[in-house]
């Protein structure tokens, strides 16, 4: 808060998820949280698309999804000059040593394991937003 009262800076945070009951725990989960504004999208090809329209600060990333993959997704961004830049954190239920490193080889910056851990989730976060 500054000192006017209002939240001196708001982090967009996307999250590409089609489990709904994901989308609804990381809403839940940050409502309280003044300083981040989360944005959903359903499929890959809606994140890219919000992605480009809204220019996130970080994208949390289902890497499964029905159409484009998070993977994908992920490349598409990075191929894209006004978001190569963009943080992006995997958020998968693939947890198998090859499957973490080959989502921090692909650029993602952390790569978080399902079923979502709410402390490490919003450590990732914070990592990330306040570097
Ligand atoms: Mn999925």
């Amino acid at each position: 808060m500054n000192a006017s009262g209002s939240v001196k800076t708001r982090h967009r945070i996307l999250y590409v998820e089609d489990n709904p009951a994901n989308r609804k725990l990381v809403q839940h989960l940050l409502q309280r949280r003044a300083d981040l504004e989360l944005i959903t999208a359903n499929t890959g090809e809606q994140g890219l698309q919000i992605a480009r329209d809204i220019k996130p600060n970080l994208v949390l990333m289902d890497l499964q999804l029905p159409g484009m993959s998070g993977y994908e997704v992920l490349a598409a961004l990075q191929q894209d000059d006004g978001l190569k830049h963009v943080v992006a954190i995997a958020l998968s239920a693939n947890a198998m040593p090859s499957d973490i490193e080959r989502g921090l080889a692909a650029g993602f910056r952390h790569y978080l394991t399902k079923p979502i851990r709410i402390n490490e989730l919003l450590e990732a976060l914070d990592a990330v937003l306040d570097g």
